[in-house]
């Protein structure tokens, strides 16, 4: 379950936070308050490069080093509550649709889907 969502999943063309498949799960820069190099706290806001974020990533001002903020306590909850949310709803719908009540318009994918969607949010409640 890396990046490669199936290609029936609808993404909106211009919305590009929270979720932005694509990108690495984990952002590939250091997670620090302030500039990990130099320590200052003066930044300018950039395009976060993980999939699911939050915050914008930092550009330190003064040596250009590109870091990520820490994951705020309330978006880890909203993530584990998502997270938990979707699981129980994937459970739910799969066992429906195993025992015949659920028809049509919801395949096995759905669950599938909203599962793995699940998990990443699940993931990112409990990592920086
Ligand atoms: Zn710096």
């Amino acid at each position: 379950m890396k990046s490669s969502a199936p290609p029936d999943v609808e993404q909106p063309v211009t919305v590009d936070k929270p979720f932005d498949v694509g990108k690495p799960l984990n952002t590939p820069h250091p997670v620090a308050q302030a500039c990990p190099q130099c320590g200052s706290t003066e930044y300018k806001a950039v395009k976060p490069a993980a999939m699911i974020a939050f915050t914008s990533d930092r550009l330190c001002l003064s040596c250009s080093t590109q870091y990520t903020p820490p994951t705020p306590l309330w978006a880890r909850f909203i993530f584990g509550v998502i997270g938990v949310a979707a699981l129980g709803f994937s459970v739910v719908a799969t066992y429906n649709i195993i025992l015949g009540k659920l028809h049509g318009r919801l395949g096995l994918l759905t669950p599938f889907v909203v599962a793995v969607v699940g998990l990443g949010c699940l993931y990112k409640a409990v990592t920086k």
